[in-house]
Order: C-alpha cells, then sequence, then structure tokens
C-alpha cells in the first residue's frame, strides 16, 4: 500500500523532522465515568439498530467503556467492529482505529456512515485528508480509521495530541506478530505511538490467533493479560462439507448452481483461477470473475469491488483474496483442492455468513493436493519441518475423518465441542468407516515389489491379474502380489490409494510413480492401521436448485424489497448490504409494519436509516397489499 504521501502541506503543530515537538499542549482530559447501561442499550438500538449484545461483545464492551485495555478474539462475523463503534458513539472523543488495507477502512466507512456515526479516513485514497484533520481536533469525529504505517508517523502522533482520543481500536491486531499468518512490520511501531497517550485505553482484535500469537500481541502492544477475552471459534451458520475431487468443473458447477448468493471459489494456482473463472462463467451462467496477484492492480479493485457490490457474483481466486473482503453476505465459500493449513481453512471459510444467514463452504480434495504439498516439505529449512508436516497431517485427518468436521475443527483450536454438530455432511450424512489394513497391505507390497516407480493404473493391473503387455514385459505377472485382490476390493482401491497419500504413507515420485513413505512399513509388518471412510451415495438432486438460505426466495414482498434496497444503495453508491441486510428485509417481509415506529422495532433499522429509507420501504410494503 502507498501511503507515503503524507500531506506536509497542511499545517498543524510538529516540526517537518517528524520529531514530535515539545511545546506540543499535553491534553490531560479527566476520565468520564462510563455510560450507564441504559445509555448503552439506548445507543445500540438508536444508532445500529440491533436490540442486544452478542456473545463476549458485552464483556469487551464494558471493559472499553471502564478504560481498560483489551484484548479480543471474535471469530469472524462475531461483530468485532461494534465493540468499538459503540464507544466511539457513547464516549467524548475520537476513536483511532488502525486498520492494516484501505478497502476495509472504507468498507467500515460506509457502514458507520450509513449508521449516522461521524467517521472518515485518513489514507492516501482519501483526498478530504485536510478536512477531515480539520474535523478531528474540532472534536467533530467519532471515529478515525488510519493505516499503521500513517499511525506510526510523529505528525500523526501531534495530531492526535490536539484532541481528545477515547480509545485506540487495532484491527487485524494479528498482524502485530510474527508469529501470525499476515505480519506487518508497521504494527510493530504501534507501541511508541499508544504509549504517548498512556490514559486512552487500547482495544486489540482478531479473528484468528493461537496461543502463542495471543502473547505476543499483549505484549507488543501493551495490554495486560487480564485484558484478554476470547469468544468461541464455532460458525454455527456455516455448514461444512468435504468430498474428493472426481470432476472438479462439474462438482463447482453444482455448488454455484445449489447457492444463487454470492460467493468465493479458492483455487491453488493463477493459471487454475483464470481456467475455473472462464469455464463456470459458461457452465452456470452466473457473473464469474477471476482474482490473484498476477492481475493488473485495477483489474484487480475492479473484480473485487464488483464482488462487494453484487448479490450473486462468484469471484474465483487464489488466497490473495479475501483480508480486505468485509462482504457480510457471502453465501458460500468453495475450495477447489486443498488450503494449506486448518487454521487457513478456518480463515477462508469464515468468510462466508458474516450476517449470521446459512452458508456453506464446501471443499473438493485429491490425494495429488496431499502429495504436492508432501513434496514441498523437502524445500523446508530442517527447524520448520516438524510442524509443516504437523499441519499437513491434521488437514489430512479433517479430511479423511468420518466424525463431525466441526468438532475437528473446533479442538483443533483447543474448545470440546459436543460429538456432532448437526450442520456438517458427516452429521447428516453419515459415511461409513471400513477397516482396509489387508488391502493396504497388498497395495504396499505391490508398490516395493514393482520397484516404487509405478502408478496406481499399473498397480491395479497386477494386483487385479490383468497380464497386459506392459505387465508382462516387466514380469510383473511373476510376482507374488500378482491377481491378489478381489472383487470386493476393487472399487475400494482407489479411496484406498487416496488416503494412504494423504497421510504420507504413499508418496509420489517424480515420473508420477507411487514409493513408499511414512508409516508404510509399520502397515505392511501390520503393526498401524488403516481405515477409510466411504462417503454416503450422493442424494438424490432436488429440482431446481437447493435453497438453503433462510430467505423466504420467491415471496413477492421480499423480492420487492430486495428490488428497493437495489435501487437505494445505487443511488447511494453503496453494495446493498449496506442499506440493510437480508435479516431485516425478511423481518420486514414477515412483520409488514406499517408505521414508522414499528419500523423502527426491526433489527437492523436505527435511527439514521429509518429517517433515510422508512418511508420507501413503508410505501413498498404498503403497495404490495
Ligand atoms: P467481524 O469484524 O467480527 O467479522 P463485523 O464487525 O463485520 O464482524 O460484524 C458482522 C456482522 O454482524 C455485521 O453485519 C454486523 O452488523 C452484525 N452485528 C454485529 N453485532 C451485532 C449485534 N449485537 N446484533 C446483531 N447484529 C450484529
Ligand atoms: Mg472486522
Amino acid at each position: 500500500m502507498n501511503d507515503d504521501d503524507w500531506p506536509y502541506e497542511t499545517t498543524f503543530y510538529g516540526d517537518a523532522d517528524g520529531e514530535p515537538a515539545d511545546f506540543l499542549p499535553a491534553f490531560d482530559f479527566a476520565p468520564e465515568p462510563p455510560p450507564s447501561d441504559e445509555a448503552v442499550a439506548q445507543a445500540l438500538h438508536d444508532v445500529f439498530g440491533f436490540s442486544s449484545l452478542r456473545g463476549v461483545q458485552d464483556q469487551v464492551v464494558a471493559r472499553v467503556l471502564a478504560g481498560q485495555s483489551t484484548l479480543a478474539i471474535m471469530p469472524t462475523g462475531a461483530g468485532k467492529s461494534l465493540t468499538y463503534q459503540l464507544p466511539a458513539v457513547l464516549l467524548g472523543g475520537t476513536c483511532v482505529v488502525v486498520s492494516p488495507l484501505i478497502a476495509l477502512m472504507h468498507d467500515q466507512l460506509r457502514s458507520a456512515r450509513a449508521n449516522g456515526i461521524r467517521a472518515a479516513a485518513l489514507t492516501s485514497a482519501d483526498a478530504d485528508r485536510a478536512q477531515t484533520m480539520d474535523a478531528f481536533r474540532a472534536g467533530e469525529l467519532d471515529l478515525l480509521y488510519v493505516a499503521p504505517e500513517r499511525a506510526s508517523q510523529s505528525y500523526f502522533r501531534d495530531l492526535l495530541s490536539t484532541a481528545r482520543i477515547a480509545l485506540f481500536a487495532i484491527d487485524e491486531a494479528h498482524c502485530v506478530s510474527e508469529w501470525g499468518h499476515d505480519f506487518r512490520p508497521d504494527y510493530r511501531l504501534l507501541r511508541p505511538l499508544l504509549d504517548a497517550f498512556p490514559q486512552v485505553p487500547r482495544l486489540a482484535l482478531t479473528a484468528t490467533a493461537d496461543n502463542h500469537t495471543r502473547a505476543d500481541i499483549l505484549a507488543q502492544l501493551g495490554i495486560p493479560n487480564e485484558g484478554l477475552i476470547v469468544a468461541g471459534f464455532d460458525r454455527p451458520n456455516i455448514r461444512y462439507t468435504i468430498r474428493p475431487r472426481d470432476n472438479a468443473m462439474r462438482q463447482l458447477k453444482a455448488v454455484v448452481d445449489e447457492n444463487p448468493g454470492p460467493g468465493i471459489i479458492y483455487a491453488p494456482t493463477r493459471a487454475r483461477v483464470e481456467q475455473l473463472a472462464t469455464s463456470l462463467a459458461t457452465a452456470t451462467g452466473r457473473r464469474v470473475l477471476p482474482y490473484h496477484a498476477g492481475l493488473d492492480a485495477d483489474v484487480r479493485a475492479r473484480n473485487q469491488a464488483a464482488f462487494v457490490a453484487s448479490e450473486d457474483m462468484v469471484m474465483v481466486a487464489t488466497v490473495a483474496f479475501g483480508m480486505g473482503i468485509d462482504k457480510p453476505d457471502v453465501r458460500f465459500v468453495a475450495h477447489a483442492g486443498i488450503p494449506k493449513s486448518i487454521e487457513g481453512y478456518y480463515q477462508e471459510t469464515g468468510r462466508a455468513g458474516r450476517d449470521g444467514d446459512p452458508s456453506v463452504a464446501v471443499m473438493f480434495w485429491g490425494a495429488d493436493d496431499f502429495a504436492r504439498a508432501r513434496q514441498r516439505l523437502s524445500e523446508i529449512e530442517p527447524h520448520r519441518l516438524q510442524s509443516e508436516r504437523q499441519r499437513l497431517d491434521a488437514l489430512a485427518g479433517l479430511v479423511e475423518t468420518a466424525a463431525c468436521r466441526r468438532a475437528v475443527l473446533l479442538r483443533h483450536f483447543g474448545e470440546d465441542p459436543p460429538q456432532a454438530c448437526g450442520n456438517c455432511d458427516n452429521c447428516l450424512d453419515p459415511a461409513g468407516v471400513i477397516d482396509v489394513t489387508e488391502l493396504a497391505r497388498k497395495l504396499l507390497s505391490a508398490v516395493y515389489r514393482t520397484g516404487q516407480s509405478y502408478g496406481l493404473g499399473h498397480l491395479e493391473k497386477v494386483l487385479g491379474g490383468e497380464a497386459d503387455d506392459r505387465v508382462l514385459q516387466r514380469g510383473h505377472d511373476k510376482l507374488s502380489v500378482f491377481g491378489l485382490l478381489t472383487e470386493e476390493e476393487r472399487p475400494l482401491l482407489k479411496a484406498l490409494a487416496r488416503a494412504l497419500q494423504a497421510r504420507g504413507s504413499l508418496t509420489p515420485t517424480e515420473h508420477g510413480g507411487l514409493a513408499l513413505g511414512g508409516d508404510a512399513r509399520l502397515i505392511l509388518k501390520g503393526e498401524a492401521s488403516v481405515q477409510i471412510v466411504v462417503p454416503p451415495k450422493p442424494a438424490p438432486k432436488r429440482r431446481g436448485g437447493r435453497d438453503d438460505s433462510a430467505n423466504p426466495v420467491g415471496d413477492p414482498l421480499f423480492e420487492a424489497l430486495r428490488e428497493l434496497r437495489r435501487t437505494l444503495a445505487q443511488e447511494a453508491g453503496v453494495p446493498p448490504y449496506v442499506v440493510f441486510h437480508d435479516s431485516t428485509l425478511r423481518e420486514m417481509a414477515a412483520a409488514r409494519p406499517t408505521t414508522l415506529d414499528q419500523l423502527g422495532r426491526i433489527g437492523g433499522v436505527g435511527t439514521r436509516k429509518l429517517d433515510a429509507y422508512g418511508d420507501a420501504f413503508l410505501a413498498a410494503i404498503r403497495n404490495a397489499g
């Protein structure tokens, strides 16, 4: 991000070398008494249109209002923004929000402003920086968004000492830690700024942080250990499904066809992204655009903007796409291959359903994904090898399990979930598990006896007793494993090979053959067993696509409200969800309010939106009869 064009032209206290001027007036505001519970509830309702705080939001908000520094670990969609936006509205002074990406800041700005919150951003993409600084000095801002690069400059520190600061909110706080996956050195430079305002509480927010990273964030940002608040990782509205990949195009097309809302498909490479985007657009008739780091910056920005504004678009992307996306109504996230780790999977799938509505996460995995990933292990520095291998093993455990997917995920994050969630493929259509240790021993010894250089096709012929030219030429019909395969075993061979590759007992050779690896010898000696999961038969296709969404699709009033939302959003130049979320329209369609007062009681309708859109929506409801 280019954020180095600080507007030197504007006058404010502070010298041009960037040293803080010590003649600056040191504002020393007496702490305010925290607002009452009634005042909090009132602001929550009037500004945000919400009837109550959710999950750990109340704990976090209470600490912030009491002036205590806090690190809140809350999953995506839990409502982290509210934990600083609500105090920003209630407290005197400005809440300074440090955020890593301009796109994120602008998304937040739009939503905050739509609720009537006085918010501005200081980034290289904002032409109104001088005005913003004036407004800040005049105490007219509730929220000031800034990137870490700018926040750590001493000019900015000087600017901040000219008015009252209510709170420092550090969003995506894992960026401060080298242990995290998105380390941003500029986050490390925030500490002097925070320390320059010791009386101002700090609120660090992130969705993902293992124990190591948490401790690091606390230390780096000077937050006391007792300030740590951790919400559960569960995303109950996301339905997880994980399937072997047999025909990626057909499988992905089915996902797109079944899910009419916006969706993201993650693909492993740029070439694959391009190819899938093109073929899926043709095959599904949906708007499908690509996103990867190899595209021009303006194409990327355009595709991202189109996605954010859309109610039905599909984005095919590499993992380069995601962090800047706060789109709440993403209905599905599909993986065309394995993610890097369970952490990555959780984060990527977490982009679905921030609004709390039903959403799906579908992964299609192949043995070759694991083979490639295990091959890459050989390029890793020795001290990281162990942990990288564990990452892959954990991922293999997730895809190969016949147990509840959610339970596996949550246990990975140190939670103690129930045995079954009722909302993943394995809970909904229980898979069978069969012990195939004997078959595994046959396959592994066939691999061994043929010299560890043949692919599955050849091995299957040898085991199946098919003496074709190549088998005869190599003398493989003379081996003890020739013809060992029974008719019942034959259909399991492919799934077994996939499972053995996922767990590393079979590894690919350079020329597409298979060799022994991992615990293969233990299996051969009968000291380790092998189970595979047999997926249930695919359910008969429901015609016209499945609609698992909570929306009363086809209800003329709901559709009319969506249409109105589209028009209003277009006029205001914002994505539809900024006007109202689906859940708000759903409630309207069901309750059919006839007065502004009734409309104001619907979730998501605050005072500002009631003023701006109330009459239009009431009219639409009236017209629908
Ligand atoms: P996060 O940053 O934790 O991923 P957001 O702050 O973007 O989540 O909020 C996710 C969604 O939840 C937003 O659409 C927001 O309007 C909604 N939300 C937040 N808090 C509440 C609440 N108390 N009641 C209802 N909806 C809420
Ligand atoms: Mg957020």
